[in-house]
């Protein structure tokens, strides 16, 4: 049991941060690199906030090899290593609907706009897979990548080319290089499926949609994912020659344009209640998309103004993901459902 912060020594801070460190980094490694998570993501982000408390607390623990700072896991050996022209960073959390106002109001305080002042953002739904980037040459998917630690990711090219959303070419009208980024994600159905089949063929069982559509998507040989249901929807962009549109939403328009997915329950909104009005309606319908998604992420939608806010260590300044509040956590380990 950890001891209260105010109470804990130097000494029994760096030894609890220390073995924190030690413990996330497993955690990460067989959650990123094994897709196979040892902890439920509560216990994780549990640890995680545990460590980052006792950062804050005692700043002379943070190093340039602190977690706080890091994004996923280095790539697995297994892959060839792809380096990212824009780093893939994560994105900031909140939990209420007063920390999102919050949000808007640090925003227009970092650009010097008045309390009155509107901010457009788009609101999201916050796909729970793994992200992934394609990138396009005059209009020809090239190669493909995962996150991997942000900076390096794994080469997947040969298995993104088995999903029949993404495309190989796009429409017309596509910049001559566009990294397309988005989400790889699998249904509940075919989550179950794949499961069943996994069990009756004495296979390693996936413990969630997520994982699963991680394990599916990183296999050395693009025969089992082409044997593996998975979809992709596209929100974001890597490296562009040129963008299509000057706001977030106008990029998001030409992706269907070109021939990719985008998920239908993403909005324009011009105000914070109405972020917080498609929030509700999103979490209400949660249980019928069929997939799983953790939270809804607003991204301020002008392009001009996201370039200005730029970046604070590991997350954009001009977005963050609003989490639903933890569901019936329900954790499947080894194909048993465990109420926790
Ligand atoms: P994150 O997954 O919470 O948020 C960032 C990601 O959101 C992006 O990389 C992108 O893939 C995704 N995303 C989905 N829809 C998006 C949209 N519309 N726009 C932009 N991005 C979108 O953050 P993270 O840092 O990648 O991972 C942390 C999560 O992983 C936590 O939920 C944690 O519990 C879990 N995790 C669990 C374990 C474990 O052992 N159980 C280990 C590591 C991580």
């Amino acid at each position: 049991h950890p001891s209260p912060l105010g109470e804990i020594s130097p000494a029994d801070a760096r030894a609890e941060h220390a073995r924190l460190g030690e413990d996330i980094a497993r955690y990460d490694r067989a959650y990123y690199q094994e897709d196979a998570p040892l902890v439920p993501d509560s216990e994780y982000d549990a640890a995680r906030r545990r460590y980052e408390e006792l950062e804050q607390l005692f700043p002379e623990l943070v190093t340039a090899e602190s977690l706080t700072k890091k994004v996923g896991a280095k790539p697995s050996e297994k892959f060839a290593k792809v380096k990212h022209a824009v780093p893939m960073l994560s994105l900031g959390n909140v939990f209420s609907d007063e920390e999102v106002r919050d949000f808007i109001a640090r925003v227009r305080r970092f650009l010097g706009l008045a309390e009155s002042a509107t901010v457009a953002c788009t609101a999201e739904p916050k796909i729970d897979g793994l992200s992934c980037s394609l990138r396009y040459e005059r209009g020809h998917l090239v190669q493909a990548a995962t996150r991997g630690d942000g900076y390096e990711g794994e080469d997947v090219t040969a298995n993104i080319r088995t999903l029949k959303e993404v495309p190989q070419r796009l429409h017309d009208g596509a910049p001559e290089v566009l990294e397309v980024r988005g989400e790889v994600y699998m249904t509940h159905a075919d989550f179950a499926a794949l499961n069943e089949r996994q069990r009756a063929a004495g296979r390693q069982v996936f413990a969630n949609p997520r994982n699963a559509a991680a394990g599916s998507l990183r296999q050395l040989d693009s025969r089992i994912t082409a044997e593996r249901p998975l979809h992709f929807f596209a929100y974001g962009w890597g490296e562009a020659s040129a963008l299509p549109a000057k706001t977030q939403w106008g990029v998001l328009e030409a992706f269907q344009r070109y021939g990719l997915m985008v998920n239908p329950r993403t909005r324009l909104c011009a105000s914070v209640e109405e972020m917080l009005a498609h929030y509700h309606a999103i979490e209400a319908d949660r249980a019928t998309l069929g997939y799983d998604i953790d939270g809804v992420v607003y991204k301020v939608d002008d392009i001009a103004l996201q370039e200005r806010l730029g970046f604070v260590s590991r997350a954009p300044r001009w977005a963050v993901a609003h989490k639903f509040p933890a569901e019936r956590a329900t954790t499947i380990l080894h194909g048993i459902e465990i109420q926790v």
